[in-house]
């Protein structure tokens, strides 16, 4: 198994202040909103995903990327 690779491809759970859910942000899309600077990040689910401060405890996961997270899996697997 090549870990490296899982490790890439793995999201990130991003806790978004729209609608105080975390959403599934792959790394290429956290390096890309970083690099952009405004500081918002592109989810799964297409869903723009603004940060709240690193302290606030995290809602639930987005359904949406979740689906999306297991229709990958079920492909990739
Ligand atoms: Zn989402």
């Amino acid at each position: 198994m090549p870990a490296t690779a899982s490790a890439a491809t793995r999201p990130m759970w991003v806790v978004s202040i729209v609608d105080d859910a975390e959403h599934a942000v792959t790394r290429d899309d956290l390096a890309a909103g970083i690099a952009s600077g405004s500081g918002t990040y592109r989810a799964l689910c297409q869903a723009t995903v603004i940060p709240p401060s690193m302290t606030e405890p995290p809602g639930s996961r987005c359904p949406y990327c979740t689906a999306v997270l297991r229709l990958r899996r079920r492909t990739t697997a």
